[in-house]
């Protein structure tokens, strides 16, 4: 299925259906090693894009156009980390996406991007216990699949699996980013609620794609 911009609306529709769908669960692991919002502030964010997106009189021209969109909506109603943290990786994103479709190379651009947005926001590296846990290894796995002539699908296949497992690898890492950092070796045995979060999002980008709305 082509990744164009009814593809990127899928995707940022189906993210909000994930995140309300886990809003308790996120918020619970924020309340493990955070301030119990986590959950709640994605809700706020992806119900006021769902919100925009409705209210749109057409479709947006390009893939980059839906993730404008969604950047500038939870920069403006998520506050705390997550809202700028995922506000500039999806403005970053926007970016290399003024396409209308994606190829596999144009898909690991994207990810890179995002990537990059939150690093130049939040100055994370790997190990640290924040979303670059899940972001980080969705990149690599991405640009390992990104071989001649391949299905950009599979790349989006690879890149949730790894932010999948990069989220689950959160779990005995000691946070020294965020408000975990606050607790110190008393993170480790929680799961990072940004690295959970940003593993649903990766992987509804692959539901997107394989699911026609
Ligand atoms: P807040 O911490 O302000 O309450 P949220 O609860 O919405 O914001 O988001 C917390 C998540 O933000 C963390 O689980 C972590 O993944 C992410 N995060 C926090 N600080 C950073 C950072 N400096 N770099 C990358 N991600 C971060
Ligand atoms: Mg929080």
């Amino acid at each position: 299925m082509a990744l164009d911009v009814a593809w990127a609306v899928r995707w940022v529709r189906l993210t909000a259906g994930l995140v309300t769908e886990h809003r308790a669960y996120l918020t619970e692991l924020d309340r493990q090693i955070g301030d119990n919002d986590h959950g709640e502030n994605l809700y706020r964010g992806y119900t006021a894009v769902v919100a925009r997106l409705d209210a749109l009189e057409g479709p947006p021209a390009q893939v980059g156009d839906v993730l404008k969109l969604v950047a500038t909506t939870l920069m403006s109603t998520v506050g705390g980390a997550a809202g700028p943290l995922y506000g500039t990786a999806y403005l970053r994103a926007a970016k290399v996406t003024g396409l209308d479709e994606l190829d596999a190379g144009a898909v690991v651009a994207m990810l890179e991007a995002g990537l990059e947005g939150i690093v130049a926001r939040g100055k994370a590296v790997p190990g640290e216990k924040t979303m670059v846990d899940a972001w980080s290894p969705a990149v690599a796995a991405a640009q390992a699949a990104c071989v001649e002539g391949v299905d950009p699908v599979v790349v989006l296949e690879a890149a949730a699996t790894a932010a999948e497992e990069g989220a689950v690898a959160t779990d005995p890492m000691v946070a020294t980013k965020g408000r975990a950092s606050y607790l110190g070796e008393r993170s480790a045995g929680h799961r990072d609620p940004g690295a959970a979060s940003s593993a649903l999002l990766v992987r509804a980008a692959h539901t997107a794609a394989v699911d026609g709305a």
